[in-house]
């Protein structure tokens, strides 16, 4: 099983031209690695970021498949994406990549055979111009793609989530020693839709926000970064596509350290959730010397392996990727029984089901983590919970 579950099903990987605004050609490479479809259809993100290679996507499939498995929905892992660059393109040519994207990848995807939603670079605009070629090329309206509009089959919450997923799980962390987040300081990564909606949530149970980045560096606002600040930046990184250090000029508590992350800022609970390799075994070393007591992965693999013996070690709470980021996966699966259902459920039924979910997640995580001695390791309960769902099926089925 081991050696199977190692090996992705299908690794797909295909060219895709576009047309940029003065009639270049440009060629790019896209990918869609499903690995695993064992308890579900093939069900992950697809990413637009120069960094993206084959490896890094079979690294994320394979995390996927075992986050799935966690969330208890009947979903298996993929994941996708090209080395596209979304930074300075206009949005014609980031509709037409998109088409020429989908023009590729759609006879590989279905309902039931594979549904990939939103990752790094890819948002509801981007779901959108896909599901509109997917649309036109197959004329079936179907549930092909997660994090569609509202009006065209999207789920209410799917955008919120993956961050009010990771905060749930953090809060479910605390609640096990007797904890909440009132009062508590909080350093975050990222200044994307993971991070923001981390950092709302943060605030709404009670905790102060400290810290945002980019790829540039990150900002500090020791006054605490409010829903109107985080509004601001929504507004700033979304739509205008702009840099977090432009906070500053906007907001004068606040300082920008260029070409930083944030985690020598003293805090209570840090939330990566930026990329992964982000937070590495110094930078861990420091958040356990500034008295951090939790940490809870909005972004996949963001602790590298150093970092994660250090939190480890230390014995604080620590909760990787799969299982805290999962709220977004889970409501993916939401949208898909949705769509499948041809009904839609209200925001007030989603946020319980989020929050069921995630406790669930928790529990599962302390059947195999519990240690002893007031330790839970988060790390080991949530891969022996994910792997030995997917094993099991696996086993059912035979060699095949
Ligand atoms: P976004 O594209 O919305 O935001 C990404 C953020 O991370 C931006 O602030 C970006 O800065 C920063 N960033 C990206 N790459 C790098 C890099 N190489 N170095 C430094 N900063 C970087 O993405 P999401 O918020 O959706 O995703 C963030 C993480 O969460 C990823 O690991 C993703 O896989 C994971 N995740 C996302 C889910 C979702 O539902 N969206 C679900 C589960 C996990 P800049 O603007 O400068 O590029």
């Amino acid at each position: 099983i081991l050696r199977r579950i190692a090996e992705p099903d299908r690794v797909v990987s295909f060219r895709v031209c576009w047309e940029d605004d003065n009639g270049n050609i440009r060629v790019q490479r896209g990918w869609r690695v499903q690995n695993n479809n064992a308890i579900g259809p093939y069900k992950g993100g697809i990413r637009f970021h120069p960094s993206v290679t084959e490896s890094v996507l079979k690294f994320l499939a394979f995390e996927q498949t075992f986050k799935n498995a966690l969330t208890g929905l009947p979903m298996g892992g993929g994941k996708g994406g090209s080395n596209f660059n979304p930074k300075g393109k206009s949005v014609r040519e980031i509709m037409r990549f998109c088409q020429s994207f989908m023009t590729e990848l759609y006879r590989h995807i279905g309902a039931d055979v594979d549904v990939p939603a939103g990752d790094i670079g890819v948002g509801g605009r981007e779901i959108g111009f896909m599901f509109g070629q997917y649309k036109r090329i197959t004329n079936e309206f179907t549930g092909v793609l997660t994090g569609k509009g509202l009006e065209w089959g999207g789920s209410l919450i799917r955008t919120e989530a993956t961050g009010y997923g990771a905060v749930y799980f953090l809060a479910n962390m605390l609640a096990a020693k007797g904890q909440d987040l009132v009062g508590k300081s909080a350093v975050i990564s990222g200044s994307g839709n993971v991070a923001t909606h981390a950092a709302e949530k943060i605030v709404q149970l009670g905790g102060k926000v400290l810290t945002l980045s980019d790829s540039g560096g990150f900002i500090h606002d020791p006054d605490g970064i409010t829903q109107e600040k985080i509004d601001w930046v929504k507004a700033h990184k979304t739509h205008r596509r702009g840099r977090i250090e432009d906070y500053c000029a906007e907001f004068k508590s606040a300082t920008f350290t260029a070409g930083k992350t944030p985690w020598a800022v003293p805090c209570d609970v840090a939330l990566p959730c930026a990329t992964q390799n982000e937070l590495n075994g110094d930078d861990a070393k420091m958040l356990v010397a500034n008295g951090c007591i939790a940490v809870s992965e909005g972004a996949n693999m963001p602790t590298d392996l150093a970092g994660v013996h250090v939190f480890k070690d230390a014995k604080i709470m620590f909760a990787p990727g799969k299982a805290a980021n999962a709220g977004g996966v889970a409501v993916s699966g939401l949208e898909m029984s949705q769509n499948s259902g041809r009904r839609s459920w209200s925001e007030a039924e989603l946020q319980q089901m989020l929050k069921d979910i995630m406790a669930g997640i928790h529990e599962r995580c302390l059947t195999y983590g519990d240690q002893g001695g007031g330790y839970i390791d988060y790390v080991k309960g949530a891969n022996i919970a994910g792997f030995k769902k997917v094993a099991d099926a696996m086993l059912a089925f035979g060699v095949v």
